[in-house]
């Protein structure tokens, strides 16, 4: 008998939680396994047609494919609506069950219920792992059985549950059983054009031989990982979250690494900040299972109260901000680093985040969305968790009286301005002390470096302390709250 293990957000044939059990089962019973991916209409849908997501996914595939085939299998791809062909296809093999690694975004448990129902009522099953986390649901709880709301202690819980239980991290292996792999005829990848895509660039290295690539160039960087992340013109982060995003990597296999490499004192100071990061993606997805409806609404109830800027004034703002136009060199200089290549460091999206709530007074909802079209990363949990940080509408969020001052955190954080002249070459010539306020550089040292305010590059379409006293008013609605 054959069944079918159905890839989305998990493109690797490696560490696979729902590839390992489809082969083992079917090693133990005699059957075989068919790999499948779909390119869902329901989300391609859209997209424009130079989506650098869609590139990343393709030549991702094109490998896992490939790596497949070593094994004696290879990856079917399908294009149409998911909740169809899965069912579809499980029906035309005639397949038992179908294996899915579980997905925590509510559109994705809303398609897994449907096409679970679907088979059913064929007589097959849909079964899910979990493989995308190493702790999920209600792994990690309160003594009380409660679940967190705040990341400090969730971390601490989640550090002692992998101490106890350190085969979370265990690999679920692929070559011991790949043998039950069903053959697949060659050339099953369409190309990006019949998908309606236009080829190009990729905004990173794909498939599992990216995500190696960029992890082996970041091991040598983790010891300083702790003081050199927030700075973004240092090449000081791992650049894995795309990779974690598409499942090119696995989760069990960057822990593990730490581990080890923190177990023969290895990593420094830096090794247990990075770790901190990768729970903090676990706490997200944990948190949005459990209040789906954070994806619309304020984590926090009392906030949805607060009376957001509206109306055309509004729309010409976030414009602004959008393209990089409100006069804030970093901030502007960050929207232009989204824009073109589809990545934003931390601290920026911090940064740009807190101008667009905090000084634009716009609701996060508008960011949030912006952000889920341009990033190459963009992971719904974490995204909404990093917005209702920034907006202090979040569990755990940022206090809604504290506003960062986007020149303070650029003279901070981009002292010599090095991020900034990347992205915006017009400012190249300023002095580093003058590029974090252009507006405050009398005009004619400005002319003397080529610029011209409203010309060459805008004036500030706000002023911080104005919007500062305007957003500690607008959030009084939810004092103590
Ligand atoms: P590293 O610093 O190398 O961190 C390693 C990994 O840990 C990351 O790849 C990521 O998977 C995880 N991680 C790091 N920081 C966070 C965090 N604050 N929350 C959750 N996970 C984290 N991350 C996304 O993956 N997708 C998003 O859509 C997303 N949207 C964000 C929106 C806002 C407003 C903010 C403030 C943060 C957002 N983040 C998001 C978190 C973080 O900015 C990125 O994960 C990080 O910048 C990716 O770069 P890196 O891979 O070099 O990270």
């Amino acid at each position: 008998s054959k069944s079918v293990v159905w890839f989305r957000r998990d493109l690797r044939a490696f560490d696979h939680a729902a590839l390992h059990h489809a082969l083992r089962d079917a090693t133990q019973y005699g059957g075989s396994v068919v790999c499948v991916f779909v390119f869902d209409t329901g989300i391609l849908e859209g997209l424009p047609r130079d989506e650098r997501r869609v590139r990343f996914i393709h030549a991702s595939l094109r490998e896992l494919d490939a790596e497949l085939r070593k094994l004696g299998g290879g990856l079917m791809v399908r294009h149409g609506a998911a909740v169809d062909e899965i069912p579809r296809l499980a029906a035309e093999l005639d397949a038992r069950s179908v294996y899915v690694n579980e997905d925590y975004e509510p559109d994705a448990i809303a398609r897994d219920a449907a096409v679970a129902a679907l088979l059913e009522a064929g007589g097959r099953s849909l079964l899910r792992f979990k493989d995308q986390v190493i702790f999920e649901k209600n792994e990690v709880l309160t003594l009380a059985g409660g679940i967190y709301g705040v990341f400090t202690p969730y971390k601490n819980a989640w550090l002692k549950r992998l101490a106890a239980q350190p085969e979370a991290a265990a690999p679920w292996m692929i070559e011991p059983h790949a043998g039950a792999l069903a053959p697949v005829p060659e050339v099953a990848l369409p190309r990006l054009a019949q998908l309606g895509f236009d080829d190009g660039p990729l905004p990173a290295p794909p498939g599992m031989a990216g995500a190696s690539e960029l992890f082996e160039h970041f091991l040598p960087r983790l010891a300083d990982y702790g003081t050199a992340r927030d700075f973004p013109a240092l090449d000081a982060t791992s650049r894995l979250s795309i990779h974690l995003r598409f499942g090119t990597t696995s989760v069990r296999h960057l822990v593990r690494t730490l581990r080890q490499m923190m177990a023969n004192g290895a990593g420094g100071a830096g090794a247990p900040v990075w770790l901190s990061e990768l729970i903090w993606r676990e706490f997200y997805a944990m948190i949005l299972f459990h209040h789906p409806h954070i994806a619309q609404q304020s984590f926090k109830p009392a906030f949805d109260a607060v009376a957001w800027e509206a109306g055309e004034p509004a729309q010409a703002l976030f414009a602004a901000w959008c393209e990089g136009r409100t006069g804030y060199p970093l901030v502007d200089a960050a929207m232009v680093q989204l824009n073109t290549t589809g990545f934003m460091h931390n601290r920026l999206r911090m940064v740009t985040a807190s101008f667009l709530v905090k000084d634009l007074g716009i609701d996060w909802r508008w960011g949030e969305r912006y952000f889920a079209r341009q990033l190459n990363d963009y992971d719904l949990a974490s995204n909404v968790g990093g917005w209702q940080w920034a907006a202090s509408t979040g569990c755990d969020a940022q206090p809604w009286f504290r506003i960062f001052n986007p020149v303070t955190q650029s003279q901070k954080f981009d002292r010599q301005g090095e991020f900034i002249k990347q992205y915006l070459p017009q400012l190249a010539k300023l002095e580093a002390r003058d590029i974090h306020a252009p507006w405050l550089v009398p005009a004619d040292e400005l002319a003397a470096c080529g610029i011209v305010l409203g010309r060459d590059y805008p004036e500030p379409i706000i002023d911080h302390a104005q919007a500062r006293q305007r957003t500690l008013e607008r959030f009084t609605v939810v004092k103590g709250g």
